[in-house]
């Protein structure tokens, strides 16, 4: 065995996670059926007005405002409907005094009208015959031409998310591609002599691969392109060839073989290959942590503990994959909810804590580092700072929901 010389707090391996992050710079096109949730590469102006005409905004009538005036229930004004607009119709008869079009909202408003008067406000009048029984102000029930966005005007900014709002704009403007960064590509390769794919047999003494699976979801969660590999045997050899292989990967992430065992090699692989920023972080579970730079590429050496990988990867591998995919930090979604039983945590070591929501508390759902359950039966997580030792049944904690 080759313990840990020491750890790091959590917040020196933040910061040095924060230092050596670098945000893609690849840029591709995508159709817009795809953009939700990239990122704009380039600023995008408007090539045209939206909308490119000036349009009725209700279902009633196009006229000139000045003939309306003074109409009432009582002294209704008519006037001569000379012609029907429907949508995707331009217009052909202009519209002079004593004159009006019948007008579907969103069809191009006629020639010589300045104002629609909503269908509500007339009534029926005869075969080419409608009475006014309301005043129209000039502009009224009229939708400008470039009022949503102008020709030239931004529609949206580099680095900005597209958003189901923002992909609305690209189409009103007529893009039918969008230049977005592209997504970082994440090697995601599990270590050991134990581990086998789901799906084939399960010789004895084996166990089935979960963190390929945890971390490649959480990587296409959050901006990244997971790119999983066959697990590779405890040898330096083999962890060097995935090494190589791997190489061409915006990101690695491995697991398992960068604890304190004789057989965790991972250490032994990197050498000569790169530099470690660090192993061991002072957290529980996860502290078998490791971050290097290996041939230029950022490395992760997550705990092979299903659970322990998983926590760190929320912690600390998600931050730093949206920073390199130039997608904003998760804001945590909490519920201060109070505690429902005693649990004590370890002196030194921040700890990160899943619990079950019940009946408005929040119940200890930690097992072990090495269970799943630890985290598929959970609804959140909590922390527990270094200094705490005990948090009593019924104090108030924040949890943050998965
Ligand atoms: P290690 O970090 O390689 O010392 O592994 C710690 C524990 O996690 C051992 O019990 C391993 O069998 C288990 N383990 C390692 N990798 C995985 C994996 N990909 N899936 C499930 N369990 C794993
Ligand atoms: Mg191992």
């Amino acid at each position: 065995m080759r313990p840990f010389a020491s750890t790091i707090p959590l917040d020196e391996a933040r910061r040095r996670l924060e230092a050596a992050v670098r945000p893609v710079a690849r840029t591709e096109a995508v159709a817009l059926e795809e953009a939700a949730g990239r990122v704009v590469a380039h600023e995008v102006t408007s090539p045209l007005d939206v909308p490119p005409f000036a349009r009725a905004a209700m279902d009633g009538y196009a006229v000139v405002a000045a003939d309306t005036a003074g109409a009432s229930a009582s002294s209704p004004v008519r006037l001569h409907v000379t012609d029907r607009l429907y949508t995707g119709v331009p217009p052909r008869i202009a519209i002079v005094p004593g004159t009006c079009a019948e007008i579907a909202t969103g069809a191009p408003m006629p020639e010589g009208a300045d104002a629609v008067v909503m269908v509500e406000d007339t009534l029926d009048a005869g075969a080419d015959r409608v009475a006014i029984h309301t005043a129209a102000a000039p502009g009224q029930h009229i939708g400008r031409r470039a009022a949503d966005i102008a020709a030239g005007e931004m529609v949206v900014g580099a680095g900005e998310l597209l958003t189901p709002g923002r992909i609305g704009a690209l189409a009103a403007v007529g893009c039918a591609r969008g230049e977005v960064f592209a997504r970082p590509r994440v090697a995601i390769l599990s270590t050991g002599d134990e581990i086998v794919e789901p799906g084939r047999p399960l010789p004895p003494g084996r166990i089935f691969d979960v963190n390929r699976f945890t971390l490649a979801a959480l990587v296409a969660a959050n901006g990244g392109l997971p790119e999983p590999r066959p697990p590779v045997r405890d040898a330096v050899g083999a962890l060097a060839g995935a090494f190589d292989a791997c190489a061409d990967a915006d990101l690695m992430v491995f697991s398992g073989g960068s604890s304190v065992g004789d057989r965790d090699l991972i250490a032994d692989a990197i050498a000569g290959r790169g530099d470690v920023i660090f192993h061991g972080v002072a957290i529980k579970p996860g502290k078998p942590m490791m971050f290097a730079r290996v041939g230029g590429t950022p490395f992760f050496g997550m705990p092979g503990n299903p659970s322990s990988c998983l926590s760190n990867a929320y912690v600390l591998l998600q931050p730093f994959l949206r920073a390199m995919a130039r997608l904003p930090p998760l804001a945590p979604r909490t519920l201060r909810v109070p505690l429902g039983r005693t649990i004590t945590s370890q002196a030194g070591r921040h700890q990160f804590y899943t619990v079950r929501l019940l009946d408005g508390t929040a119940m200890p759902a930690f097992k072990g580092s090495g269970d799943i359950t630890s985290l598929s039966r959970a609804d959140g997580y909590l922390e527990i700072g270094a200094d705490t030792i005990r948090l009593e049944a019924g104090t108030l904690v924040d949890v943050m929901l998965f």
